[in-house]
This record gives structure tokens, C-alpha cells and sequence, in this order.
């Protein structure tokens, strides 16, 4: 029998994920590769090529192609999906939508990563719709996406959703942006990494450091060190947990959302050691009118969620949920 397939791509600094879906939400295959160091072009190439194996694909499988999807890191301009200066890429003003859509012959819906996932969570990670919903990734960096009124919220020009630089501590550590004490620098995987190892120049955190296989110790160490009891590692995690519940409060005073759903590597990884002091000082601090009812969760989609926004995008008519018209 013949269905109808979306393809997906989430594009990251260090990986390729692609693959094929359905319309209600079903990864139906997927495929992992390193992203290649190279110029823009070349890795447009590499995703051109990919994408046309995967309709090659669909079509031995006599399914046809209902679109295509690419998820790229930002900051991403909207509508025209160029990318401008990805400090993860870094790349710098690439017109990526016009390149890919060129090779392929045919129209690509190209978004930001997290904006994309903020749809996939909407869609399909949660059992019911919340008009209100934000998404936040904790992994290398902090990023996200924010759904308002059933649409995607992009900003006038596609900026909106840089929750990562949000500045919660203007003493904190220095960010990759050039201020200091945005979220991602205090409250991300980066941020975890170089507070485990001024840890270690104090000679401390060596119950964290066995839990590394040799010299690089980031958050799975971490985690594996909170589990086991390592009060250092607990108290490192509550830090982290604090600082993100500081930025999700000025996000739920900002946008008083229904639902705060938090992904990446990082959270994924800490689980509820993590989500535990994100809610007790959202729950603790943000207005009453803001927590009452208020859900905070980790997501269900795990690391495929960029691949269920790219089929989430498509399957539900990009143009209809995003904040402007024609795209
Ligand atoms: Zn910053």
C-alpha cells in the first residue's frame, strides 16, 4: 500500500541525523553521520545528496514524498532560512533554503532547529495541545522555540526564542557571545565541562572524575557521580538546576506559557536529578498567577525530536503555523 512520507534532516555542528516519517508521527527510518568539516557548499551538497536517497527510498517503496524538512542551527533569518553567523557552523550568511531547494529541484521548509522541536513537541509529545508551550534545550548550548497561540513565534526577522543568551548572572562566567553570565554560559554542557574541571584544579570532584573514561568529564559523568551520592556532583547539578529555573522563571513571566518542555543532551541525560530544582524554584519563585498549574517536564522525544519538528512541520502545513503568511 502506498503512504505518504515526509523527509526530515536536523543538521548539527557535529552530526547529520536524517530520516523518513509519517504524517501522525512515526519515525520510520533514520540515519545518523558525522558532519563534515567543510565549507557551506560541500555540506549542502552531502544533505542534497541525502535527501535524494531517502526519496529514492521512498519511491522502491512506492510511497510518495509529501515534503521535506531541514532543521539548521541559528540563528536562522525567517523566512528565508539564512543562515547568519553560526558560531556552531561557523558559517556566515548562507542562503540556506535557496541553496538546497536549488539542488533538489523542488521546495524544502528550512527552520531553526529548536524551532522545529518546539513543534515536534507540540504535535506529538504531548498527549493533549497546549495552545502555550515552550522548549528549551540544555545541551552543548541552551536554545529554543517558543509556541504562542498555536503558531510559531519567530520574531520579526527570526531571532526570537535565543533563551540560551539571556543574561541571569551579568558577573557570571563569560559566554561565548562576549557578555557574561547568559544562561548557556552558566547552565549548559560547556558550562558543566569547565565547572567540573575548576573542580579538579581545586583538587576536588575526584568521585566525578572515576566516573570519566579518561580525560574529557561532562555531564554523564556528572550524573553518574549524583547517582551514586557524590554530594560534589549533587550540589553541582542543584547549581545547574537553579540557574535554569532563574531563566525558565523570566521566560514563564515573559510568556506565561502552559507548558515548559525541556530536551537536549543534558537534560535528557540528568533526567529528574535535574528537573527536581528546575520546578522547586520556578515553583518557588515565579508569580503565582505564572506556576499555578504551570507543567515542566522533560521531553518524550528524546534526541529525534528536531526529526518529529521536521515531519510535524510538514505534516501539519508549515505555513499555517508559523506567526507570518507566506513562506
Ligand atoms: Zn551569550
Amino acid at each position: 500500500m502506498s503512504r505518504e512520507v515526509i523527509i526530515g534532516v536536523d543538521l548539527g555542528a557535529s552530526k547529520i541525523l536524517s530520516g523518513i516519517g509519517t504524517s501522525d508521527g512515526q519515525i520510520l527510518q533514520k540515519t545518523k553521520q558525522l558532519t563534515p568539516h567543510g565549507n557551506a557548499s560541500s555540506v549542502i551538497d552531502l544533505i542534497a545528496d541525502n535527501i535524494l536517497e531517502w526519496i529514492k527510498i521512498a519511491e522502491a517503496q512506492h510511497d510518495s514524498v509529501k515534503g521535506i524538512a531541514v532543521a539548521v542551527p541559528g540563528p536562522v533569518t525567517y523566512p528565508g532560512a539564512v543562515i547568519e553567523d553560526s558560531p556552531n557552523l561557523g558559517w556566515q550568511r548562507v542562503e540556506f533554503k535557496e541553496e538546497l531547494s536549488r539542488r533538489l529541484g523542488r521546495p524544502v521548509v528550512v527552520d531553526k532547529d529548536t524551532n522545529l522541536a518546539a513543534l515536534g513537541e507540540y504535535h506529538f509529545g504531548q498527549d493533549r495541545k497546549y495552545t502555550h508551550l515552550l522548549y528549551l534545550t540544555v545541551s552543548t548550548g541552551v536554545g529554543g522555540g517558543i509556541i504562542i497561540n498555536d503558531r510559531l513565534y519567530h520574531g520579526w526577522r527570526g531571532g526570537g526564542g535565543e533563551f540560551g543568551h539571556m543574561v541571569i548572572d551579568a558577573s557570571g562566567a563569560e559566554c561565548s557571545c562576549g557578555r557574561r553570565g547568559c544562561l548557556e554560559a552558566v547552565a549548559s554542557g560547556t558550562a558543566v565541562t569547565k565547572q567540573i574541571e575548576a573542580l579538579i584544579k581545586a583538587g576536588r570532584g575526584q568521585n566525578i572524575t572515576a566516573c570519566g573514561c579518561g580525560s574529557a568529564v561532562g555531564a554523564p559523568e556528572l550524573g553518574k557521580a549524583a547517582r551514586k551520592g557524590d554530594p560534589e556532583a549533587l550540589k553541582l547539578i542543584k547549581e545547574l538546576g537553579q540557574n535554569l529555573g532563574i531563566g525558565i522563571a523570566n521566560l514563564v513571566h515573559l510568556f506565561n506559557p502552559q507548558i515548559v518542555v525541556i530536551g537536549g543532551g543534558v537534560m535528557i541525560g540528568l533526567g529528574d536529578l535535574l528537573l527536581e530544582p528546575i520546578k522547586e524554584y520556578v515553583g518557588e519563585k515565579a508569580f503565582p498567577l505564572h506556576r499555578r498549574d504551570l507543567i515542566i517536564e522533560t521531553t518524550t522525544l528524546g534526541n529525534d525530536i528536531g526529526l518529529y519538528g521536521c515531519i510535524a512541520a510538514i505534516a501539519h502545513g508549515y505555513k499555517e503555523i508559523c506567526d507570518l503568511g507566506d513562506v
